[in-house]
């Protein structure tokens, strides 16, 4: 039996006081849910304060993106060490708007995964194709590629905390879900591909996540697919309520 995973993307959404708030709810919300892993994604900002907040409620917090070095002159970034320091056991790598609006490429985001293995930080690996990308065949080859650059250099042994996400670009924000049988093509791939990288046994325990316009109305028919075990949800996941409902759908 695989890990159910669900992990709330807050993007650049809530202040420190109303990240507080919706991680409060959350907690409280969360008591009920049995065999269900939830992880809080907030801004930098708020990611220490939220922490706090779920210390010993068995709910994850981690950071949406990190640097891949220790220290130094890199204005504006946030490090490894100071993401541990914050109680924040995750990062997210290589969102897609990370990707498309700030320009990461591959290499980058290999660089962050292999420092977050580093510091025993688990990370959230994301991978997904362009509407174009899809319309012209190549969702396969991105993926594989996606998946062989991000993960180059990590040693199979070190990949235990691994999870990634699979999160179509054009599904992301837009309303538009990927039926529940295309996820489930690209997250058997996604695991084809993993075996390669990380060794069958390891791949066959990897905790996959779908991404992109998830709601409660629609995370039912992706969870019944048998290589979907959660969900990476960024808008349903600003409000209690829609998160937990998606948490805890069977
Ligand atoms: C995301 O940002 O990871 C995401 C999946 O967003 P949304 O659920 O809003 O499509």
């Amino acid at each position: 039996m695989r890990r159910r995973i669900f992990a709330g993307n807050w993007k650049m959404h809530k202040t420190p006081a109303e990240s507080a708030a919706l991680a409060k709810e959350i907690i409280a919300g969360a008591a009920g849910l049995k065999g269900r892993e939830l992880i809080l994604f907030p801004a930098a900002l708020c990611a220490l304060g939220v922490a706090e907040l779920c210390r010993g409620s068995g709910i994850g917090v981690g950071v949406q993106n990190m640097y891949w070095e220790d220290e130094g002159a890199f204005t504006g970034e946030i490090s490894p060490v100071m993401v541990k320091a914050a109680g924040c056991g995750y990062v997210i790598l290589g969102h897609s708007e990370r990707r498309h609006i700030f320009g990461e490429n591959d290499d980058m985001v290999n660089k962050k995964l292999l420092a977050a293995l580093k510091h025993g930080i688990a990370p959230v690996l994301c991978v997904g194709e362009l509407l174009e990308e899809r319309e012209h065949g190549l969702t396969e080859s991105v993926i594989i590629r996606q998946l062989r650059e991000g993960l180059a250099g990590a040693k199979p042994e070190d990949t235990e905390k691994l999870i990634i996400a699979y999160e179509p670009v054009w599904a992301i924000g837009t309303g538009k879900t990927a039926t529940p049988q295309i996820a489930q093509e690209v997250h058997r791939l996604i695991r084809h591909t993993a075996a390669e990288l990380v060794g069958q046994d390891r791949a066959s325990r990897l905790p996959l996540l779908y991404g992109g316009s998830v709601k409660p109305e629609n995370i039912r028919g992706l969870l019944a697919q048998d290589d979907i075990d959660g969900a990476l949800v960024g808008g349903a996941s600003l409000k209690a309520d829609s998160f937990l409902a998606i948490a805890g759908a069977e």
